[in-house]
């Protein structure tokens, strides 16, 4: 059975048929009205919110949803960055080993001996060069020049661990060049040894521009550095630009510019800390290649960590 309803009634039932709340009965005859009475047709398009109207009601909802979840993700890669630097610098600092300076007895030239053991290039039994190290040496890298004369220089750079509290016996790593293994002396010492066959005419340890003797005499000219300083130089550059930007930064923190010039001074800065984590103030390098390496990727993880928790303060401080 149909029923007709007169237009006040519908009027009175079109908020609840907008909204799809009235009895199914009810919203079919109001549909049934509305097919018929374009008065009531306008009535209800007037009720209905149009989607744009919608739309904006619920921007500043999305907004906020939006700004939590870039909020999240922020504290996300911010731990991310920091725990990737922490655990970076501490395998970096424990497990490397690190040019020894010279002091005195990390390595005497025992003199001259006869090897019959078939070791490597020395073969059967030929005159080589013996030097010992004492226990703080963990490896060396050897460099081996020969000059215009003929003379033979073995440039040789002592490498030991940097921690105490890690195992420090001597775990014979020869970069290249040169022989090795571990002796113990009759007291019970524990010692490296080097053996080079056939014999140079002068060894050398290098360190940074400190060089001293080991073995032979002092060759006229110049010689070369095993260990590099590079790093000082770039450390040095690095140390100049975060300062220069720095300055600059400051004076024009008002200005527009004031974004560029943040992220410019964040560069050199991130380089300089980075540096410092990996290195400490230690600017010798043996591995200039692999070391920049390092302290490129750490670097790039600081500059994240400097522009998103210098996005996070800003927040903080607006919101205070
Ligand atoms: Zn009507």
């Amino acid at each position: 059975m149909t029923m007709k309803l007169p237009c006040c009634v519908v009027r009175d039932l079109l908020p609840l048929y907008a909204e799809n709340l009235a009895e199914p009965q009810t919203q079919l005859l109001v549909e049934e009205h509305l097919e018929q009475c374009e008065a009531c047709r306008q009535a209800l398009s007037g009720l209905q919110p149009s989607q744009e109207a919608q739309a904006r009601a619920a921007a500043p909802l999305k907004n906020l949803k939006r700004q939590i979840q870039r909020r999240r993700m922020r504290a996300a890669a911010l731990a991310a960055a920091c725990a990737f630097v922490l655990i970076f610098a501490f395998f970096f600092r424990t497990g490397s080993l690190r040019p020894l300076p010279w002091e005195e007895g990390l390595i005497e030239a025992a003199g001259i001996e006869k090897r019959t053991e078939a070791e490597g290039a020395c073969g059967g039994e030929k005159e080589a060069l013996v030097l010992r190290t004492n226990s703080r040496i963990a490896g060396v890298k050897t460099q081996t020049m020969t000059g215009e004369n003929g003379e033979q220089t073995v440039f040789l750079q002592g490498m030991g661990r940097p921690d105490s509290w890690l195992s420090n016996r001597p775990v014979f790593t020869v970069l290249f060049g040169g022989l090795d293994r571990t002796v113990v002396d009759r007291d019970g010492v524990e010692y490296g040894e080097l053996v080079f066959c056939p014999v140079p005419d002068r060894v050398i340890y290098g360190y940074g521009e400190e060089q001293h003797l080991l073995w032979g005499s002092s060759a006229e000219g110049g010689t070369i550095v095993l260990p590099r300083l590079a790093l000082a130089y770039y450390l040095l550059l690095a140390g100049i630009c975060a300062l220069f930007l720095g300055i600059l930064w400051a004076a024009f923190r008002k200005g527009r510019r004031e974004p560029v010039l943040r992220q410019l001074f964040f560069a050199p800065a991130a380089y300089v800390l980075g540096h410092l984590l990996l290195k400490g103030k230690d600017t010798v390098t043996l591995s200039l290649g692999s070391d920049l390496c390092s302290i490129a990727l750490v670097s790039a993880a600081v500059y994240l960590i400097f522009t998103l928790g210098w996005q996070a303060w800003m927040q903080y401080k607006r919101e205070k």
